[in-house]
């Protein structure tokens, strides 16, 4: 399964499941059992020192957990790969794993929410040096990778202004310091980019999102370099923040319809995106697939296509958003992303609601800036519904 020849939507289907299932199922089982028996002693011995494949105890791995590591192993063309209980079980075992007293590490401003805590709260209390630079300044972050570093943690699209990282410049510049450079996938997904042919050592992933699709299980997934994965799951099998088989069934069954969903997000979030930007009761929109977006570009070169989540600003302020949100009827408000229904929330009271008014500017993010995470509905729905929305909150404002 590791021929070039076969296209993404097949590896996301096929992908860890080309074998032959108990009484020729046809979907890999849900495998619950906690540990595996042997009846021969020296091949329970091989196995559990790894001279064999095979699996002793599903904290550190298990069969249906397998056909998952398998499925973004192939799409992303690692090497490797591993999985963890959420996404940031993933982050968190992967940067405490390879830094420690010393080391230092470079990343940005705009990381998801949880990743920033780490590196703020967490990583300095162990004796880790922690630089954050401006997300889009790449000629600040070349500087503090060449003064030296460990690990070059990016994420590209960010959340929630949708910047892009140029992971190919980057990983060129860790390269010649010798750090090892991670990248936050789960905006993207594999079918739009995939950093480790751009020059990344390793992908993380919070399976949570687009990889699910369907808003129903956590999961954390890690590939790439296979001496690096090795050492980031010795480390969760320890810890124990690994992946269960019902979480794992969930998203691998979701993963198989990933590319069809993909492509039609992509493609709805551009028309939406275009959309917005001609809506008088728009103030801004940003999307990387619009050519206005100061990081098109870059994404141009890096992404098959610009992902389903966009943002846009209204004119007004926060009592504005207040007003506009619960008039729109497709969608859930709620937190998270990548999911068949649309999903929208404001950074405010969302992903950066820890952060002061003033901080959020700082990172550019408006008080009026609502996230738009778009579903697999039909967009001329979709658009119907942005502006019935938007034109009733017009005639209010008229009205006052
Ligand atoms: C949601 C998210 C995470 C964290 O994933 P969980 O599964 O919620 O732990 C990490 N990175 C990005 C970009 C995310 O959107």
């Amino acid at each position: 399964m590791n021929s070039p020849e076969i296209q993404k939507g097949t590896a996301a289907v096929w992908a860890g499941e080309t074998g032959r299932f108990l009484n020729g199922a046809v979907t890999a089982p849900i495998v619950n059992s906690v540990a595996f028996s042997y009846e021969d002693l020296d091949e329970w011995h091989a196995v559990a020192t790894g001279q064999s494949d095979g699996y002793i105890y599903s904290r550190n791995t298990n069969p249906t957990v397998h056909v998952l590591e398998e499925k973004i192993r192939i799409l992303e063309s690692a090497e490797a790969a591993t999985s963890f209980a959420t996404g940031m079980g993933a982050i968190s075992n992967t940067l405490f794993a390879l830094l420690g007293p010393g080391k230092r590490v470079v990343s940005i401003k705009d990381t998801y929410g949880g990743a920033s805590r780490l590196f703020l709260d967490f990583l300095p209390a162990y004796g880790i040096e922690v630089m954050l630079c401006e997300t889009t300044d790449h000629v600040a972050i070349e500087a503090e990778i060449a003064k030296g570093c460990d690990l070059v943690y990016l994420e590209t699209p960010t959340n929630p202004t949708l910047k892009i990282v140029d992971i190919k410049r980057l990983s060129g510049a860790a390269r010649k310091v010798g750090a090892v450079v991670v990248v936050d996938n789960t905006f993207a997904t594999p079918i739009n980019q995939n950093p480790i042919l751009l020059g990344a050592d390793l992908v993380i992933h919070s399976a949570t999102k687009f990889l699910c699709g369907h808003s129903d299980a956590m999961g954390g997934l890690l590939c790439g370099k296979a001496d690096l994965v090795k050492k980031v799951f010795s480390f969760r099998e320890i810890n124990g923040a690994s992946l269960q088989a019902d979480p794992a069934y969930l998203i691998a069954r979701g993963m198989k319809t990933l590319e069809l969903r993909i492509e039609r997000q992509n493609a709805s979030a551009l028309r939406i995106a275009r959309h917005l930007k001609t809506h008088p009761a728009v103030e801004d929109v940003f999307y990387p697939g619009l050519e206005t977006h100061p990081g098109h570009d870059i994404a141009k070169q890096q992404m098959a296509g610009f992902g389903g989540v966009l943002s846009f600003a209204l004119k007004g302020d926060y009592d504005t958003v207040r007003s506009f949100l619960p008039k729109l009827k497709l969608v859930h408000l709620a937190a998270s992303l990548g999911s068949v229904s649309t999903l929208a929330g404001p950074p405010r009271t969302t992903s950066h609601v820890e952060l002061t008014e003033a901080q959020r500017a700082q990172l550019g993010i408006p008080e009026s800036l609502i996230r738009y995470s778009v579903g697999i509905e039909n967009v001329n729905d979709l658009i119907a519904d942005l502006e019935q929305a938007l034109s009733s909150l017009q005639t209010e404002n008229i009205a006052v």
